[in-house]
């Protein structure tokens, strides 16, 4: 893996450090908890990044716009708008993360 490669997949662990800690260890999605950091899973739980504003739509790749979410969870959502739940995520994660 070349080194801007690393330095990539380190900002994306660090990403989903923060937000897994905003969103108190919940998916962004269905509200159920996510699989501890490590913790062998499924594949349909496996913590995942989404973009609530999808980039499709013009979202940004930012801490403002991201939950983690269960695989499942983001696969089913893929680019439709965020519905209340997931707004009402954002919101507090985005609270505690001082955004
Ligand atoms: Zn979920």
């Amino acid at each position: 893996m070349s080194s801007s490669a690393k330095r990539k997949a380190r900002q994306r662990r660090e990403k989903v450090a923060m937000l897994r800690r905003a969103q108190r260890k919940r998916c962004g999605s269905c509200g159920r908890r996510l699989a501890p950091v490590g913790a062998r899973c499924s594949a349909a739980n496996r913590p995942t990044l989404d973009h609530v504003v999808s980039r499709a739509a013009g979202g940004a790749n930012a801490l403002g716009n991201l939950l983690v979410m269960h695989h499942r969870c983001n696969h089913a959502k893929a680019d439709r708008s965020p519905n209340g739940c997931e707004l009402l995520m954002l919101a507090a994660a985005n609270a505690r993360l001082g955004l």
